[in-house]
């Protein structure tokens, strides 16, 4: 494959720089250099880590890309045309104040994402509470991984996605992967899961038949939000064959009992009647996990992102534990976090009811340190906001807020039941979009302020393994656009804030985010960019006391050796039951619609779409199906197609694959206007996590030039 390279000069000062991809958690490193004169040339730093993905490859297009604005803009008589930049920020400033003054801090509210480096995350979510005074403040990780993180919390106490090195699963001989499918997410994940593909030990559970799936030993396709059900299955199959690990359970667990009272009426020839899934393969699923000396249990967003999302999950951390998996070095269960800084993103204090260290804001202890860092009273503070769908679905209305700053995300095309998004964009008196392009979201405000790339700018992520990695700057950002820092700084002062409270400097903000992460359950204490620049390999937590900062000391690797993190030391069971899908086929909309990633795009496709080599590989939306329920819609493979559901229909072309279910349509949701899979999903939420089902609704699938009585 080619590098791909940008046309924009490097730094003078700057030649081969090693630093990491802006796209998924994996993270991989890269070193960025010169090839010629005026490009940037992308190479794999590890190739034995697996190197890179496509997307990887092609990350430089963008930084050279003619779609990058350089200039902000604001809209004036209906368009946006160019302004200076203390124009815009000016008048974000004075709206801000007119419309605080109007209604309160609460009518001011800020949306963030899990691409924001630790520093832009930490911040952005300190302007909110301080600046603006607002608690309507949550961010796009709500969608991704915060079923998961609830689950964790409830079983462990603490919640990283990993708590284990990555490297670790190069030793197991079974791994199960529920809802993942990164042999198209990221693909070089698959190079540490070798030992268990060679050994006949991995195990998939998804609808599709993914290329991840077809790598499996044993592929279980359940029906679309029956996930629960099928890790009950295995679970019942596991303890009934007598492969319970007694000693586990009864040393270093609770709940056991209560959990499998619950499971005991789910034996695997109940659980095949609700899923599809063979009890035969249930109970093979159980004894693959149970007899390798090596085995983990990985679910990712085909399992969380469901309105029972957390006790799914919380089903899957059943199994683990009662085969005695987590907590012991060579096993476990663990997240795969999706997006480049999902785990950082969700630990500094950008979620509505989080503050830094994976704090709470409804603890007292926490405010009160967190206040004490930010030169604030703890009263001053604001208690819990809305989560992530519930702020966009309230903004415009009479209790909700009525301005919105977007900072990296796009939710016109990645939030579900798009069409209402959109129009409550609409309805706000002030929409401000700080992005690198001009995204959906960017084309609906009324101001829209250009920012800095990952390879203009350093700042810290922390990876899905909870490593924390130095992202370096490799080339000076164009003239005229400003960091998601700078930008902050600017609104913080003009909204009348002290300068120094709010720095610009990333290392200056990591400097002050480790003090309020100290004492906390993400703790940053330790870590220091002068030991990320050593290469130190550091995984959080990292307190700053002596022991942990020895040169060469790894902070935790590997977390619950000892204990988990509950004051008494023992993971919770829980007792969790299947509901099913919010919204189950039926007459009128008879198939279940499936969303999710292709290898060439990313998210919402703002980035992806917008390099030349991605974007000619899957130029469109298209939905997969069975041929024989294309048939009886009466579609061929490459015919246009109108997906159909309650909330919307969704355009893209047909493609038959014989291997899929013919009760299910998959659709990608990377792509904009009337393709996006979005207009159909389901905002229903899980009631802790308040995660959206994007992944099972109804819909009925007919030719798109079809009228449909809607
Ligand atoms: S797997 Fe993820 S981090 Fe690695 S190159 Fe691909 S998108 Fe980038």
């Amino acid at each position: 494959m080619s590098a791909a390279t940008s046309t924009r000069p490097a730094d003078a000062t700057v030649g081969a720089v090693d630093t990491h991809c802006p796209y998924c958690a994996l993270q991989c490193g890269m070193t960025l250099s010169r090839a010629g004169r005026a490009s940037v040339r992308v190479r794999p730093r590890d190739p034995s880590a697996g190197g890179l993905c496509q997307k990887g490859w092609a990350a430089a297009a963008l930084l050279g890309s003619p779609a990058r604005l350089t200039t902000p803009l604001v809209r004036d008589g209906g368009a946006l045309r160019p302004a200076s930049w203390d124009e815009a920020a000016g008048l974000v400033a004075r709206r801000i104040k007119e419309i605080t003054a109007d209604r309160g801090p609460d009518a001011v509210a800020v949306f963030g994402g899990g691409g924001l480096t630790n520093e832009k995350a930490y911040l952005l979510g300190k302007f909110a509470r301080v600046a603006l005074g607002t608690s309507q403040v949550d961010y796009n990780g709500r969608f991704c991984m915060s079923s998961a993180a609830a689950a964790a919390h409830r079983a462990f106490g603490l919640d990283r996605g990993l708590p284990f090195p990555l490297t670790d699963l190069e030793g197991a001989d079974a791994v199960l992967l529920a809802g993942a499918n990164p042999a198209e997410t990221m693909p070089p994940f698959l190079s540490h899961l070798r030992r268990a593909m060679d050994a006949g030990g991995l195990i998939v559970v998804d609808p599709r038949r993914t290329p991840t799936a077809e790598r499996a030993a044993l592929h279980l396709a359940p029906v679309p939000g029956t996930d629960l059900a099928l890790a009950l299955g295995i679970f019942h199959a596991a303890v009934a064959d007598g492969r319970l690990d007694h000693g586990f359970v009864g040393d270093r667990t609770t709940g056991f009992d209560e959990a499998w009272r619950v499971a005991a009426a789910w034996w695997p020839e109940r659980v095949e009647r609700v899923t599809g899934v063979a009890a035969a393969d249930q109970r093979r699923a159980a004894a693959i996990l149970a007899e390798a000396a090596s085995a983990y249990v990985l679910t990712a967003r085909g399992t969380e992102q469901h309105s029972t999302g957390v006790d799914t999950v919380g089903a899957w951390i059943n199994l683990a534990l009662a085969l005695g998996l987590p907590g012991r070095r060579g096993s476990g269960w663990g997240c795969l976090t999706g997006q480049g800084n999902g785990q950082g993103g969700r630990e500094h204090g950008q979620k509505a009811d989080q503050l830094p260290g994976y704090r709470r804001i409804d603890d007292p202890a926490a405010r009160a340190h967190v206040a004490g860092v930010w030169g604030v009273e703890p009263s001053a503070l604001p208690g819990p906001g809305r989560s992530a769908f519930e702020l966009l679905d309230a903004l415009g209305t009479p209790d909700g807020p009525s301005a919105l700053l977007v900072f990296a995300s796009n939710p016109v095309v990645s939030a579900p039941h798009s069409a209402r998004v959109a129009e409550r964009l609409a309805a706000l008196d002030l929409l401000v979009v700080a992005d690198i392009v001009l995204s959906e979201t960017a084309r609906a405000a009324d101001v829209v302020l250009p920012i800095t790339q990952w390879a203009e700018e350093d700042g810290t992520l922390t990876n899905l393994e909870g490593r924390v990695l130095l992202r370096r700057r490799a080339l000076a950002p164009p003239p005229g656009v400003r960091t998601d820092l700078e930008v902050l700084h600017d609104l913080a002062v003009r909204l009348g804030q002290p300068p120094e409270r709010f720095p610009a400097d990333p290392e200056t903000v990591f400097t002050e985010l480790r003090a309020a992460s100290e004492g906390g359950p993400a703790d940053y204490s330790g870590v220091t960019w002068d030991r990320l620049r050593a290469g130190e390999r550091l995984h959080w937590p990292v307190p700053a006391g002596p022991e942990f900062r020895r040169p060469g000391h790894q902070g935790t690797p590997r977390l619950f050796l000892d204990r988990f993190a509950h004051p008494d030391g023992r993971a919770r069971f829980a007792a969790v039951d299947h509901k099913g899908p919010a919204e189950p086929p039926d007459e009128e909309f008879p198939l279940y619609a499936i969303t999710g990633r292709v290898l060439q795009h990313y998210q919402s496709g703002a980035q992806t779409r917008r390099v030349e080599e991605l974007r000619a590989a899957v130029p469109e939306a298209y939905v997969e199906v069975h041929p024989d329920t294309a048939q009886r819609a009466g579609l061929r493979d490459g015919a246009a197609a109108a997906v159909v559901g309650r909330r919307g229909r969704v355009l893209a072309t047909v493609r038959c694959v014989p291997s899929m279910r013919p009760d299910v349509v998959f659709l990608p949701f990377h792509f904009p206007g009337a393709q996006r899979a979005n207009l159909v999903t389901n905002p229903a939420l899980d009631p802790v996590s308040r995660m959206p089902e994007f992944k099972v609704c109804a819909v009925r699938l007919s030719p798109a030039g079809e009228r449909e009585a809607q």
